[in-house]
């Protein structure tokens, strides 16, 4: 596994059980799975790094969508590398994985790149205001990105990000915030988890609640087909998620992510089968399980500071996840599933769980 944080130590966390075993490459020594398994501290784009991370392994994943393509491809030469690298190169541009999305009839933000000051006011004259101005690689929970309301807001936003190659976005009026989490399998048999409901602040997944509340079936079925179209598409292997807006009846894809997803986590307990078993069934060549909901679930994001552990745990079907992270403001430390059979109890359990929570939740 390219990458050692919170997903490949659950990916491993998911694998042991099925009898796999495990090898991580990550630079970072304290790295969240390196207690699991081999861990060689290393450069992603280090040739010898990579070929001895590569040996005698029969299959390669990875667990975040910056791994350098160029060190995916050269793994493929040695072995199987899943998802194909082809779907990092669509995921780590947004410029290239929204005209991707517009390709497959799958709708998208409107959007227009920019490179220059006046490429940004051609940009502007075509999508409008409200916009926001992105830069097109390595953005990530809200990083990289400038909200443009009204016109005087255009030299900031030129200040803050100008000089990178850019993507401007109509700014769409969602209703709220989706993802459909994704599975193919290298036989080409695919399966969809029930569409989750996202709640971030601060850039940054807060809540999710799955499935999502009071969605039309017709949603859900709209969104496994465009999944269909990607996964298809690439000929992917593997979990795939799709962020994706309501507004009104329709779905908008925002951005896809080539690996299991934290809006997946819920799956643990959640569902049949995890989203990381999921991903290991698929690209290990395993028949797939099911995808379905077990009850409803929530899933809350443990941020910069870690809870009461007894508090949590004293909640009726919480279950906590922490992921051996040194606390840090806005840092990633681990989730809470909240499982209930009825929505009601599924309520009462998050307003507890927000009260043992350290940092208030939005
Ligand atoms: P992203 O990094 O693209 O996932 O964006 C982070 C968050 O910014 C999203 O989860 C949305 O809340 C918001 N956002 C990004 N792009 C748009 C857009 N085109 N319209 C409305 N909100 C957006």
């Amino acid at each position: 596994m390219l990458g050692g944080g919170q997903l490949g130590r659950m990916l491993a966390l998911a694998g042991y059980p099925l009898g796999l075993d495990f090898r991580f490459l990550d630079p970072a020594p304290d790295a969240p799975a390196g207690c699991l398994a081999e861990h060689i501290i290393g450069d992603y784009s280090d040739v010898d790094v990579l070929s001895r991370f590569a040996s005698g392994l029969d299959v390669i994943t990875y667990e975040f969508e910056n791994v350098p393509v160029d060190s995916a491809r050269l793994l493929s030469k040695l072995t199987s590398i899943y998802p194909p690298p082809q779907a990092l190169e669509m995921a780590q541009d947004r410029l290239v994985e929204k005209s991707f999305f517009t390709r497959l009839s799958i709708p998208t933000p409107d959007f227009a790149q920019v490179d220059t000051r006046s490429g940004l006011g051609v940009a502007l004259s075509s999508i409008g205001l409200p916009a926001v101005l992105k830069t097109r690689r390595f953005g990530y929970d809200g990083k990289g990105q400038f909200l443009l309301r009204e016109p005087g807001d255009v030299e900031q936003a030129w200040e803050a990000l100008g000089g990178r190659p850019l993507i401007l976005e109509r700014l769409v009026p969602f209703d709220r915030e989706l993802s459909v989490i994704a599975v193919r399998a290298r036989s080409g048999e695919m399966a969809f988890y029930p569409i989750v409901e996202n709640h971030h602040s601060e850039g940054i997944l807060r809540l999710s609640l799955a499935p999502a509340l009071e969605l039309a079936l017709t949603m859900q079925s709209a969104a496994e087909e465009y999944a269909r179209r990607v996964l298809n598409a690439l000929d992917y292997v593997g979990v795939l998620a799709i962020e994706l807006f309501q507004v009104g009846g329709e779905l908008i894809a925002n951005e896809m992510a080539p690996r299991v997803h934290n809006s997946g986590h819920w799956t643990i307990e959640g569902a049949a089968t995890s989203q990381f078993e999921s991903h290991l069934r698929a690209i290990v060549g395993l028949p797939l399980g099911a995808t379905t909901a077990v009850g409803f679930s929530a899933m809350l994001n443990i941020i910069g500071e870690l809870p009461d552990t007894r508090a949590v745990l004293a909640v009726p079907d919480a279950h906590l996840h922490l992921y051996s992270k040194t606390p840090r403001p806005g840092r990633k430390l681990g989730h809470i599933t909240l499982r209930a059979s009825d929505l009601e109890t599924l309520k009462r359990g998050v307003e507890q769980l927000r009260i043992a929570m350290p940092s208030p939740l939005s």
